[in-house]
């Protein structure tokens, strides 16, 4: 069996094994909930996730840093850098675009006032949201080592790219601290191939706490807006990428999606593009076959900033808020929300649910009331799943464009088998 199939299975019984925990609504001091569900179970899903975000901030570092250093030495960096971040800008405002327009179109907010009893249920204690300026002025490490302990990695991101933009510069003086780095990301690539045999069970574990406390119920009343963006995922998965692929790289995009199997089922149980990076990195370069300069500086720059499936959260709550609360949304409110959600979606932290507390500062930029997201918090585990998936997908689909168009791609290995990670273990 490979490891997709075991992670499905792990995905499958968990999910029965906590619908069961949830049906036979033991008491709760009973032994199977202290010390399965809340104990040993429990336990697992964290165990799981803080080994992989373990990896995230050397992995965005030394990555980082041999990325710029080869770049630097072309001196493409700059016009790679720019066709990264340009084409991460692009296809998010592409997904709140497409946000906007499915929402506008189905109007998920018309009429739900009358079903809905709002009385009291709209107490949301907004979060303070980071202004757009602060968001930028946040991004300079005063102390890079503070960034790192604190896990800030837009912080870590420029201090890896200058501190491998130096490197870079100093030709054989920098020799010595090269070696380092290129032996460090491939201690790091071998520990993430580790890591990741665990993921069938880590994915069991959190699997049985959600399916344990899913509240199917939530889903009932806000179900057009669940809808609309569940659409809005699926059609930028599976219409916006692939076409992009297909025009820009010119590559068979079913093949692509097949064979992003693992990163996304490890996106959608953790919920953390940053949780998922480690996996996300490998299979890029293992499996699509994008060279390694490319992806080390597409990948871990595109977890930190890159979110359209957050992006298109934000435009169809947004449109849902607005419906809901009868506010008319002219053509500058739309612009701004699309060039709001754009930042907003830069500034969200690649953890569970920060989409929501960023979507309090497009509220604001439209002037809609941020209790709104009291609607819409109650199905908000499940969406932030799904789009965490779709925000990953991103960042493998642009990393594979800009590797295509640089010629830092290996046609063999994206037309090789799907999933190998086993027999590679293996040899
Ligand atoms: N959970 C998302 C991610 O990590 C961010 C969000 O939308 O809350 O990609």
């Amino acid at each position: 069996m490979n490891l997709t199939q075991k992670i499905l299975i792990g995905m499958g019984i968990g999910l029965l094994l906590g619908a069961l925990y949830q049906w036979a609504a033991l008491p709760e001091d009973h032994i199977l909930i202290t010390f399965g569900l809340d104990g040993v179970i429990d336990a697992g899903g964290q165990i799981f996730i803080t080994l992989l975000k373990m990896m995230v901030v050397p992995l965005v570092f030394v990555s980082l840093v041999c990325g710029a250093a080869s770049l630097g030495d072309s001196g493409s960096v700059g016009r790679l850098g720019g066709k990264t971040i340009g084409l991460y800008l692009l296809t998010t405002a592409l997904a709140v675009s497409l946000a906007l327009a499915l929402a506008l179109f189905i109007g998920p907010g018309e009429g739900v006032a009358d079903t809905m009893d709002t009385e009291g249920t709209l107490s949301f204690a907004a979060k303070e949201s980071p202004s757009v300026k602060d968001t930028l002025v946040n991004i300079v490490p005063g102390n890079p080592v503070k960034a790192m302990a604190e896990g800030k990695m837009l912080q870590v991101i420029l201090f890896a790219i200058l501190f491998g933009l130096a490197l870079s510069q100093i030709g054989s003086a920098g020799a010595k601290v090269r070696d380092i780095f290129e032996s460090l990301n491939a201690v790091l690539m071998r520990l993430i191939s580790m890591l990741v045999q665990f993921t069938p069970y880590g994915v069991f574990c959190l699997m049985v706490t959600l399916g344990a406390t899913l509240g199917l119920a939530e889903i009932g009343k806000v179900i057009a807006y669940f809808l609309t963006v569940v659409l809005g995922l699926v059609m930028h998965g599976a219409i916006v990428y692939p076409t992009l692929l297909v025009a820009l790289a010119g590559l068979n995009a079913r093949r692509f999606l097949l064979k992003l199997r693992q990163p996304l089922l490890v996106a959608f149980s953790t919920s953390s593009s940053g949780a998922t990076l480690p996996v996300t990195l490998r299979t890029v370069e293992h499996e699509v076959g994008v060279k390694n300069r490319i992806a080390s500086f597409a990948i871990p720059l595109g977890a930190t900033i890159n979110m359209d499936g957050t992006a298109i959260m934000q435009g169809v709550a947004t449109v849902f808020i607005a419906q809901f609360f009868g506010y008319e949304l002219g053509i500058t409110a739309y612009l701004t929300v699309i060039l709001t959600a754009t930042l907003a979606s830069i500034g969200t932290a690649a953890v569970p649910g920060v989409g929501l507390i960023t979507l309090t500062l497009v509220l604001e930029q439209v002037g809609l009331p941020v209790e709104g997201i009291a609607l819409i918090i109650g199905v908000d585990r499940l969406l932030d799943m799904l789009r965490t998936a779709v925000n990953v997908t991103g960042d493998m689909t642009v990393a594979t464009i800009v590797a295509r168009s640089e010629d830092q791609f290996d046609l063999e290995t994206f037309n090789g088998a799907a999933p190998s990670s086993d027999q590679k273990l293996a040899g």
